[in-house]
């Protein structure tokens, strides 16, 4: 029976700590850490996590503030105030919330923040630097936070056999590419891969983000491995993620849950990441 890696109790220790930090930061600089985030459309998923993000911004002692667009604004205006936002020296971090309406391109949005204020480490110079293991001054915070998870087992992962199912930009490509810094033996799947059962089997630390519920079966799973589960799927009233839970945990050595596992952890790094950003903003 695999040990639950708890998400949430990392997550609000992370968070307290982070909150004292902001707490001695104001009283040092008298600059108060500010999240502005851009929600397009009416995405009512997008609509929950984005107050999920201005309550934790208040609750860590910083500001939180969300601009609503409506869902047929130009691509043109939504640049523009991402370049207002840049411009604005009370603004520490720029989160464009994803996914955008169709008409929108998210990369020309997320090009235009400037990698300073980048706190979902989306922008090309960021992305770039952790594809070159070259110190980015964000890592996109899904990522960061699996690998927090991974790293609060204790189990030394160099050498490790790693397969990360899902290649998004987001999580699949950050997280391999952590792995991969950490001498991980990496190998990434997606919905071309032939025979995904075969190739989980090998993983001694497994991280699914597919957006498909229970696509990850226990009998995929090597006995031992640490399991990691990005998934967030909403089946009737309640949510699933990629790994069905149950068998797995018979077989993993430790496992994230869903909800209460990756899903905390993704606010706790927003945080950390607006927290560094107003730091240097000081320097
Ligand atoms: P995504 O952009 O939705 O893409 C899904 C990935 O899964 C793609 O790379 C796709 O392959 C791959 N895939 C689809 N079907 C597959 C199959 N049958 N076998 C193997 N791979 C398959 O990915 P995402 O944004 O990382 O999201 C994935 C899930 O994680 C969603 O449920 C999302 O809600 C959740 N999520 C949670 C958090 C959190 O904080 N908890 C954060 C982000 C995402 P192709 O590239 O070939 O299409």
């Amino acid at each position: 029976m695999a040990q639950i890696i708890n998400g949430k109790v990392i997550a609000t220790k992370i968070r307290e700590g982070l909150a004292d930090e902001v707490e001695s930061f104001i009283k040092e600089t008298g600059v108060s850490p500010k999240l502005s985030v851009v929600l397009v459309g009416d995405d009512p998923a997008s609509h929950v996590y984005v107050r999920s993000k201005e309550n934790a911004c208040q609750k860590a002692g910083m500001i939180g503030e969300t601009h609503r667009l409506s869902a047929n604004i130009k691509q043109n205006e939504l640049n523009e105030l991402v370049r207002r936002l840049n411009k604005d020296r009370s603004v520490h971090g720029i989160l464009v919330q994803l996914p955008l309406p169709k008409h929108l391109d998210p990369i020309a949005a997320l090009n235009e923040i400037s990698p300073e204020k980048d706190v979902d480490g989306l922008h090309p110079l960021n992305m770039g630097k952790l594809l070159r293991g070259d110190d980015p001054l964000f890592i996109p915070c899904t990522a960061h936070g699996i690998m927090e998870l991974i790293l609060s087992t204790g189990v030394e992962i160099k050498g490790k056999e790693a397969v990360v199912v899902g290649r998004s930009n987001i999580v699949g490509k950050p997280v391999a590419l952590l792995l991969l810094q950490q001498h991980a033996t990496v190998t990434i799947c997606h919905s071309r891969t032939k025979d995904l059962g075969e190739v989980v089997k090998r993983a001694d630390i497994l991280v699914a983000s597919v957006g498909s519920p229970g696509i990850i079966h226990g009998n995929m799973v090597k006995n031992g491995a640490i399991v990691i589960d990005v998934g967030v799927n909403r089946v009737g009233d309640k949510l699933q993620g990629d790994v069905d839970f149950d068998s797995a945990k018979d077989k993993a050595a430790y496992i994230t849950p869903v909800p209460g596992g990756v899903g905390p952890m993704t606010i706790a790094m927003l945080l950390k990441n607006t927290l560094i950003a107003a730091k240097n903003a000081q320097k």
